[in-house]
């Protein structure tokens, strides 16, 4: 008797503490559906995710789920930071990009900017194209008086130090003419368009982990909620229902997971 009003105590108290959590996924969800991190049905989906999972947590409608509601909306909490993370490395990746358009276009008044020109192999290095920075910021050395460019010769010496894979120094094709450029170049020494700044755009738009966690988090929590409530209603409609949530969920999950595809092939 007095364990049975402990354990619907804790249980009143977990789903009380579920919604300030869930409110902040909630906001979350709406910023990113907005800022166009992820779709505006996920987006939906996972506010109702957030706000069924606070429901259930107060008055699970099944009393087996329970348990399950308190894992999902534990499992909500502890994935969120890395799926925030995921989102904001994507917001940077967005800076730089702006970053490394603004230096092209300084170089394109002064093609002899050493600066510029540096500024883009550190850019391109940050987004993970390292042995072309690398061999980049080589070439520019020995333009490079040690008094003038202390920090930069530092950031080479850095990157020298680093043991890039091989892998990295592979040769680009270009955009615009497809030809391939060997790491060092800055402009595509057929055609002269900028490939690097197209290169690291694709990239950027390639590189979507959080949206996918989210995708794959919200259909998969949102059967976890609806799958055991469809066994309330009439048998032939229960069926249906859990047939139209994997549906829905198989579909989003898979529409996340070809953009990702669509953009690495740019
Ligand atoms: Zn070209």
């Amino acid at each position: 008797m007095h364990f049975d009003r402990l354990i619907n105590n804790s249980a009143a108290i977990v789903g009380c503490l579920a919604w300030i959590p869930l409110a902040v996924w909630i906001m979350a969800c709406v910023h990113w559906s907005i800022g166009g991190d992820i779709d505006v049905i996920t987006g939906v989906l996972g506010i109702f995710m957030a706000v069924g999972l606070g429901y259930e947590a107060i008055n699970p409608p099944v009393p087996q789920m329970a348990p399950l509601t308190v894992i999902a909306v534990l499992v909500t909490v502890f994935m969120f930071p890395f799926v925030r993370n995921a989102m904001d490395k994507r917001e940077l990746r967005g800076i730089d990009i702006e970053a490394l358009e603004k230096a092209y276009q300084s170089l394109g008044l002064r093609p002899d900017n050493i600066i510029a020109q540096f500024k883009i192999a550190k850019i391109l290095f940050d987004l993970g194209v390292c042995g072309h920075a690398l061999r980049i910021a080589e070439s520019l050395a020995p333009q490079m008086p040690q008094r003038f460019f202390t920090e930069e010769l530092r950031t080479l010496k850095k990157w020298q130090l680093l043991q890039i894979d091989a892998r990295f120094f592979s040769a680009i094709s270009c955009s615009e003419c497809h030809a391939p450029n060997d790491p060092g170049n800055i402009f595509c020494r057929s055609c002269g368009a900028p490939f690097l700044l197209e290169f690291a755009k694709g990239r950027v738009v390639g590189n979507r982990l959080g949206k996918k966690l989210i995708t794959t988090w919200i259909s998969l929590v949102a059967m976890l909620i609806g799958i055991p409530l469809a066994r309330l209603l009439p048998t032939a409609l229960s069926i249906v229902a859990v047939l139209t949530m994997m549906v829905c969920a198989i579909g989003l999950v898979f529409l996340a997971f070809r953009d990702t595809t669509g953009g690495v092939a740019n």
